[in-house]
C-alpha cells in the first residue's frame, strides 16, 4: 500500500493571507495537533498595561491563549459490569479449579471461552463440579454448579456431557491437564464426539495444535469438544462479567457406579515429590539454624525446599534445590527464608501464586518477587512463627 506524498510548501500556500508586504500564513486554519496552539502576539495584548508611555507589560495573569483549541472529546467510562442477557450461543468452559479456586490454566481456559463466545455475541457459562471464586472476573456470564461424587470421574464426565447436551453449548473447552484432560476424553466418549486435543492457539475462527513431534501444525475450525494447552491463549483481562448462577435441565442421572468406597488420603507433605507440593518453604544462605527451618517446615505442613547454595553446602539433600537447575515449583504458596532471589531461584518459583519473603536486605530480588515481605532476621521470624502456631492450636 502506497500513501500519497504531503507537499508542505503547497499545504502553507493554501493559507496564505492576501495583501500584505510581507508573506503572512493564518496558521489558525492549519490542522493543529492534540495541543492546542500558543498565539504569542495574542498573549502580548492582553498582557498590555494601558495608558503607559512606554510598552508595559503586566504578565501576572498569564494565562496562554490556544489558537482554536480542538473541541475535547468526552470518553465515557467503561461499564464496570458486563451483562450479557439475551446469548446468540453458549461456549462452556469447565475449570479444574481445585479447592474451588482457579489456577492460571483456568484463567486461560475462560479467556479462550471469552474469544469464542464474544466473535458472534455469545456468551460462557463456567461448568463446575463444586463452587468457584472469582469467575465473573475471569470473564464468565454463567456458572452451574453440578452435584458429582468427588471420586468418580466417570459419574463426574457422565453429569457433565448431560449438562453440556441440555445447555445446546456451541464449544466446550476443558484444559489440557491430568483432570480435565481425562474428563474431556470421558465426556467425547460419553457424547460420541470427535475430541481436539492440546490446542495451542486459538481465534474464532480457527484452532491449532502442533503433530507429529512438533514437525507439523494441524488447523482447523474451532470445533465443538476441545482441550487447550497450558499458556496458549492469554486469560481474559478485561471487564467483569456476570458469573450468574444458573440451572441446567438435567435428565436424571444414572446412580451406577463403579467405585465402591473411596476416601482422601492427604499426601505427607514431608515426603511429596517438590514439583507437586502445595506449599513449599525454603531455607537461603540467610537461614543458619536447620533445625528451627525443618521444625518450622512441620509446623506450617509445608514440603522443605533450598537454594542451591544451601544444597552445595550439603544442608539439605539435592532433591531439595528449587530453580532452573533444581525443581521448578506449581506451589500454590513459595515461603522464602534467607534467599536472595537469584534468577535461577527465580525461575523455580514463577509458577506459584503467592510468595512469602523473609529476608534482612529490603532490596533482595526476593522482597520484590513476594506478595508478603518481612525484613527482619530469619533466625527471629522462624521461632517466632512455630510459637504463634501452637499458641493459635492451644486457644
Ligand atoms: C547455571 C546456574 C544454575 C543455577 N541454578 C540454581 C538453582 O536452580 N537454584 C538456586 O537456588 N540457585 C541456582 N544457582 C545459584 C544462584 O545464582 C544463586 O547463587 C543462589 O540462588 C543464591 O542462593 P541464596 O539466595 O540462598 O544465597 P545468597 O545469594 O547468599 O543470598 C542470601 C540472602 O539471604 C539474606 N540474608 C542474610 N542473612 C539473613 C538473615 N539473618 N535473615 C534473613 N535473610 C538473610 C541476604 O540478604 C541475601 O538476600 C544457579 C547458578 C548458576 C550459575
Amino acid at each position: 500500500m502506497s500513501r500519497l506524498r504531503r507537499d508542505p510548501r503547497t499545504e502553507r500556500a493554501a493559507h496564505s493571507v492576501e495583501g500584505g508586504v510581507r508573506p503572512r500564513f493564518d496558521l489558525a486554519a492549519l490542522p493543529t495537533g492534540k495541543r492546542p496552539r500558543r498565539d504569542p502576539r495574542a498573549e502580548q495584548r492582553q498582557a498590555t498595561v494601558p495608558g503607559a508611555a512606554r510598552l508595559r507589560l503586566d504578565r501576572s495573569q498569564r494565562t496562554p491563549i490556544a489558537v482554536a483549541a480542538p473541541e475535547r472529546q468526552v470518553v465515557e467510562a467503561a461499564p464496570q459490569l458486563r451483562i450479557i442477557t439475551q446469548p446468540a450461543f453458549l461456549v462452556a468452559a469447565v475449570p479444574d479449579a481445585p479447592a474451588g479456586r482457579l489456577t492460571p490454566h483456568d484463567r486461560q481456559l475462560l479467556g479462550a471461552a471469552r474469544v469464542l463466545a464474544d466473535a458472534g455475541g455469545g456468551a460462557v457459562v463456567a461448568v463446575s463440579l463444586g463452587t468457584i471464586e472469582g469467575l465473573g472476573a475471569a470473564g464468565a456470564d454463567r456458572a452451574l454448579v453440578l452435584r458429582a461424587d468427588e471420586f468418580d470421574p466417570e459419574g463426574q464426565a457422565r453429569a457433565l456431557a448431560a449438562a453440556l447436551a441440555a445447555l445446546s453449548v456451541r464449544h466446550a473447552l476443558l484444559p489440557e491437564t491430568a483432570d480435565g484432560g481425562d474428563l474431556a476424553r470421558r465426556i467425547a466418549a460419553d457424547l460420541g464426539e470427535p475430541l481436539f486435543t492440546g490446542v495451542e492457539s486459538l481465534t474464532a475462527k480457527a484452532v491449532t495444535r502442533p503433530a507429529k513431534g512438533r514437525r507439523i501444525e494441524q488447523r482447523m475450525v474451532p470445533p465443538r469438544l476441545m482441550t487447550i494447552a497450558a499458556d496458549a491463549v492469554a486469560p481474559h483481562r478485561g471487564t467483569t462479567h456476570e458469573a450468574k448462577a444458573i440451572e441446567a435441565p438435567l435428565a436424571a442421572a444414572s446412580t451406577a457406579r463403579g467405585i465402591l468406597a473411596a476416601e482422601l488420603v492427604p499426601a505427607d507433605p514431608a515426603t511429596v515429590p517438590l514439583a507437586e507440593a502445595a506449599f513449599v518453604v525454603s531455607a537461603g544462605n540467610g537461614v543458619t539454624d536447620f533445625d528451627v527451618f525443618r521444625a518450622l517446615a512441620v509446623a506450617l505442613g509445608a514440603t522443605p525446599g533450598a537454594s542451591r547454595v544451601v544444597c552445595d553446602a550439603g544442608l539439605m539433600p539435592r532433591g531439595a534445590q528449587v530453580g532452573a537447575s533444581g525443581t521448578v515449583l506449581e506451589a500454590n504458596c513459595y515461603f522464602a527464608l534467607g534467599i536472595a532471589g537469584a534468577p535461577q531461584h527465580l525461575q523455580g518459583v514463577a509458577k506459584c501464586e503467592h510468595v512469602v519473603a523473609v529476608n534482612t536486605d529490603l532490596h533482595a530480588a526476593m522482597i520484590e518477587r513476594a506478595g508478603l515481605a518481612v525484613v527482619a532476621d530469619a533466625q527471629q521470624v522462624m521461632p517466632a512463627i512455630i510459637a504463634a502456631l501452637k499458641a493459635e492450636e492451644g486457644a
